[in-house]
C-alpha cells in the first residue's frame, strides 16, 4: 500500500469535458485543506488536499507538452478519466487518447485504478454508461480495475460516488 502523503491522482480528459468543474467541486468540499500550485500549459490545476495531490491535465493541449504530462504517469496511484458523454463527434479521439494512456510504458504493467466519469449526463444527447463502455472498449481493460460513473459536474451528481470507488481501490 502507498502512503497517503505520496498519493497522486491524475484527472485526464479532452478540453471541455468538465475537468475544471469537477476539480472545483472537490475543492469546495475540502476548501480549507486545499493548497494551490500555479499551473502552466497542459496543467489545468494542481492542488493538495488531505494528503492527496490532484493534478488535472488537458490532453487536447499542444502535443509538444505531451512528454511533460506523460512524465506524471509513473508517480500516480489513480486516474480519473473525464468524458463528455454528449460529445459523440470526439469519441474516437477519446478512445485514441485512452489507448495511449493504457499502453504507456509507465502504466501498462501497473495496477492503477481508472475511474471514468460519463460527464454531462444531464444533456439530452448524452450516451449511457453501457454505450460509452462499448465505444471505448472498456471490457478489454484486463490489468486495471476500472469503474464508470455517470456524472453531472455542474450539480455534483455522481462525483462523490465515483471518487469513493477510486479511493477504496487505492487504500
Ligand atoms: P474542461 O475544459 O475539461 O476543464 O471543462 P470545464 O470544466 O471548463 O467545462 C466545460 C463546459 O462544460 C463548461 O461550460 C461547464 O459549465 C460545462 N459542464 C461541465 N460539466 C457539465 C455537466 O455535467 N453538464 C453540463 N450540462 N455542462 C457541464
Amino acid at each position: 500500500k502507498v502512503k497517503r502523503d505520496k498519493m497522486t491522482i491524475l484527472v485526464l480528459g479532452l478540453n471541455n469535458s468538465g475537468k475544471s468543474t469537477i476539480i472545483n467541486h472537490f475543492k469546495k468540499s475540502n476548501e480549507q485543506s486545499a493548497i494551490m500550485v500555479p499551473t502552466v500549459g497542459f496543467l489545468i490545476e494542481q492542488f493538495y488536499t488531505m494528503g492527496v495531490s490532484i493534478k488535472a491535465i488537458d490532453m487536447s493541449g499542444a502535443t509538444r507538452y505531451r512528454n511533460l504530462w506523460e512524465h506524471q504517469f509513473k508517480n500516480c496511484q489513480g486516474i480519473i478519466y473525464v468524458i463528455d458523454s454528449s460529445d459523440r463527434m470526439r469519441f474516437v479521439v477519446v478512445k485514441d487518447e485512452l489507448d495511449l494512456v493504457l499502453q504507456h510504458p509507465d502504466l501498462c504493467n501497473r495496477i492503477v485504478p481508472i475511474l471514468f466519469y460519463g460527464n454531462k449526463s444531464d444533456l439530452d444527447d448524452s450516451l449511457s454508461n453501457v454505450k460509452i463502455a462499448a465505444a471505448l472498449g472498456l471490457e478489454n481493460i484486463k490489468e486495471k480495475p476500472w469503474h464508470i460513473c455517470s456524472s453531472n459536474a455542474v450539480s455534483g451528481e455522481g462525483l462523490d460516488e465515483g471518487v469513493q470507488w477510486l479511493v477504496q481501490q487505492i487504500r
